[in-house]
């Protein structure tokens, strides 16, 4: 069967695929886009798992797209509505005590005093370090992935070099070391959701690029996005139609098209071909190279470099509808009653409960006493659940690549069980709130979204794997060995996460070599 040739194909509609194709098409191409799933959005969706109430199943926090992209594409203010969270999160610890982070910096200087007489001071410094760190990433956000040599240049002698230095060749937790002497305060802002473990070197850099996003839709806020995150990538999909974007949905490609070293098209499953002048993937690279091209195309070195990949911090994510609000022992009294209060919530109470957790990971467990970032969306948005229900979310960390013993579905149970046992000790009354539930786990996540390994931004975002490196150190520019085919989504330049930032660089690279 042979069917019309396109100037572009992407392969999935997932956020950055529908980023880049918009563009495109707003410069004059026809851009078709097929995506395997039966909806769009990629891990950017909305479902309505239980009659009447909308999860955003994998994605939760929304950060971008932000207002550059969204008025280049022309994305009405209203398509995209954000709330932002106030607490932006809370830590409960096993001794009763807890930590809050407040939207407003005094209230959050207040609550960090608690800690010691140094750790206000200790953060003022430390959000101007990372204010220095998140601006040298907005400036290399929506450009070409930089060499580090090219940003030591860039910086070099200005107020930027210490964050630079710092982003380079230091973990997170040395430099929260460096500002804050409680070791309660370290493991509340440590992050390792995308490197593993917060003593890695780079983690920093991974967490300064991820939070330089400009906030997502016009207004640019970061927070809980209002009909969940499918409603983002409605917009995107919306404006992408509205410059003559195609999107055909169940339509898995089975294989990309070579002749003669250059890309020409993919064949569907069920034997379609749709010829076109470039494919562009917005799968993730191990999926693009391992899976969708005949191993024949690519020379072994590139092959391996591929499979080598780091695709190890896999994710899983539970659900649940809660027939009322949970009651953290940790929360002080005058919050018991506001769910404002438990609307982000991350468990995870000392760097040492951070190791297991990455190290049962490493050794092929699921994360025994796995790192919990918990979300009641319905804190602020009743109008996702049925009156009197709420919503109730857990990012669950690490669940492994490849399991030591078992499959995923004898260890089902045994991963719902921890996460309960863990609830139940910081709100005793969880599990009989209890109305529905369901674990996806990195097996379930792979099915339903193709990201391979659960990896949830497509790459680990280790030191070795961004900047000119993200994917590959020789093909990190969106281009690939093969002439026409092209890479657009989270494993590239600058990061994963919903950001639409790869799918702008990519689309400005094709149409920089039209
Ligand atoms: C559980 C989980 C929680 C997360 N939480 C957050 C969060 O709160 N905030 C945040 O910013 N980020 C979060 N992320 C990360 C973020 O969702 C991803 O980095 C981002 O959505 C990836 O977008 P993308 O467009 O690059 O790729 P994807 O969203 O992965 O889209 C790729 C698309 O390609 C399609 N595809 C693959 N193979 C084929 C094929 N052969 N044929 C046709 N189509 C194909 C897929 O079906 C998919 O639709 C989370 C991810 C997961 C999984």
């Amino acid at each position: 069967m042979l069917s019309e040739r396109w100037d572009a194909i992407v392969i999935g509609a997932g956020h950055n695929g529908l980023v880049c194709a918009a563009y495109l098409a707003k410069a004059g191409m026809q851009v078709l886009v097929l995506e395997r799933s039966h909806r769009i959005g990629g891990a950017s969706i909305t479902e309505e798992l239980v009659p009447g109430c909308q999860f955003s199943t994998f994605a939760y926090n929304a950060n971008g797209p932000g207002p550059k992209i969204c008025r280049e594409l022309e994305i009405p203010a209203a398509a995209i509505e954000v709330v932002s969270p106030n607490p932006t999160m809370f830590f409960p610890f096993p001794d009763g005590d807890h930590l809050l982070l407040w939207a407003d910096e005094k209230k959050t200087l207040a609550e960090l005093s608690r800690f010691g007489p140094r750790e206000a001071e200790g953060y003022i410094a430390y959000q101007r370090l990372m204010q220095a760190g998140k601006q040298i990433a907005k400036d290399f956000f929506y450009q070409p992935p930089p060499t580090t040599q090219q940003l030591y240049d860039r910086y070099e002698g200005t107020e930027f070099a210490v964050a630079l230095e710092a982003m380079l060749t230091r973990s997170h937790w040395e430099v929260l070391c460096d500002h804050f002497e409680n070791d309660k305060v370290r493991v509340a802002l440590a992050r390792a959701d995308d490197v593993g473990y917060p003593t890695t070197v780079g983690s920093l850099l991974a967490e300064v690029v991820e939070s330089a996003n400009d906030g997502v839709g016009v207004q640019g806020l970061a927070g809980i996005p209002r009909g969940g995150m499918g409603s983002i990538t409605a917009a995107l999909a919306a404006a992408g139609r509205r410059f003559g974007v195609e999107i055909r949905t169940e339509s898995p490609i089975e294989q990309i098209l070579v002749e003669h070293g250059s890309a020409v098209g993919v064949r569907l499953v069920g034997g379609e071909i749709v010829r076109a002048a470039r494919v562009i993937s917005n799968a993730d690279p191990k999926r693009t190279f391992l899976k969708l091209l005949d191993r024949n195309e690519l020379s072994s070195t590139f092959h391996a470099q591929v499979a080598q990949l780091k695709t190890l911090a896999g994710n899983m994510k539970y659900h649940a509808v809660l027939k009322g609000l949970p009651r953290f022992t940790a929360l002080p009294d005058h919050l018991a009653d506001d769910p404002r209060a438990i609307a982000g919530v991350r468990i995870a109470p000392q760097l040492e409960y951070f190791e297991r957790a990455w190290r049962d990971c490493l050794a092929g467990i699921p994360s025994r006493e796995p790192v919990l970032s918990l979300q009641l969306p319905t804190a602020y948005l009743p109008e996702l659940a049925p009156p009197g229900k709420h919503l109730f979310g857990a990012w669950v960390r690490y669940g492994p690549q490849e399991l030591q013993e078992g499959t995923w579905e004898t260890w089902r149970p045994q991963v719902i069980e921890s996460i309960l046992s863990i609830l139940e000790t910081y709100a005793p009354g969880f599990r009989d709130l209890i109305e529905w539930q369901r674990l996806y786990t990195p097996a379930d996540i792979q099915k339903e979204t193709g990201i391979t390994g659960a990896s949830i931004r497509h790459l680990d975002m280790t030191l070795d794997q961004m900047l000119h490196q993200r994917p590959l150190p020789a093909w990190s520019a969106y281009q690939t060995p093969l002439e026409g085919l092209w890479l657009c989504g989270s494993g590239t330049h600058p990061c994963g996460s919903v950001t639409g930032a790869p799918g702008h660089n990519a689309a400005q690279a094709i149409l920089q070599k039209r």
